[in-house]
């Protein structure tokens, strides 16, 4: 059973075909953001999900994880981390390399943002390949910090289906 709220999320996100090049369904959460219930809704049910679990670090992934990840931090009472496109942070670094469709891509954090005994939650605003994600969780468990889990606001199903096909 689908919860209520999540059917107006859905319905305040604008899609935008083609852009930034042809063939992709962008799924524009700026639009979201001009709902203040929508918006409110989706922090909510993180937040549900999360209170009281024990998570003491929120890691939010550059850029649209810096806007849906801070509110829950503080709602549930964990610190906020940054994991940053290359040469944004200026103190000493890790830094994860990923592949994505054409070429490479890479995010940093702060060494010392995070200790072993951490207990992390990734936030980013869409899960495609899951590559964004899989190198997120990489930089955090490098820093001793154990990811309880990733929470993003979309998923998507086209994506789905071609990793069901794939494994079928
Ligand atoms: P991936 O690493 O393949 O899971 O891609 C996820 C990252 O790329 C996230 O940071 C998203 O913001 C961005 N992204 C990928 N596809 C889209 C899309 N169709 N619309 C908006 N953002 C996307």
């Amino acid at each position: 059973e689908q919860d209520p709220r999540i059917g107006g999320i859905a319905a305040s996100i604008r899609v935008v075909p083609d852009f930034p090049k042809k063939g992709i369904m962008f799924q524009d959460i700026t639009t979201l953001l001009l709902d203040p219930k929508a918006f409110k809704n989706t922090v909510d049910l993180f937040v549900e999900r999360y209170i009281g679990k024990d998570v003491s670090v929120v890691a939010g992934i550059e850029a649209r994880g810096f806007i849906f990840g801070p509110p829950i931090a503080l709602a549930i009472g964990a610190k906020f981390v940054p994991l940053r496109k290359p040469r944004k942070l200026p103190g000493e670094v890790i830094s994860e390399k990923y592949v994505l469709e054409y070429g490479t891509d890479c995010l940093e954090m702060h060494v010392g943002a995070v200790q072993s005994g951490d207990r992390a939650l990734v936030v980013d605003d869409l899960i495609a390949t899951g590559g964004t994600l899989c190198a997120a969780m990489n930089l955090l468990e490098r820093a001793g910090a154990e990811v309880i889990e990733c929470a993003c606001v979309i998923e998507l199903p086209e994506l789905k289906f071609m990793i069901i096909e794939f494994a079928a």
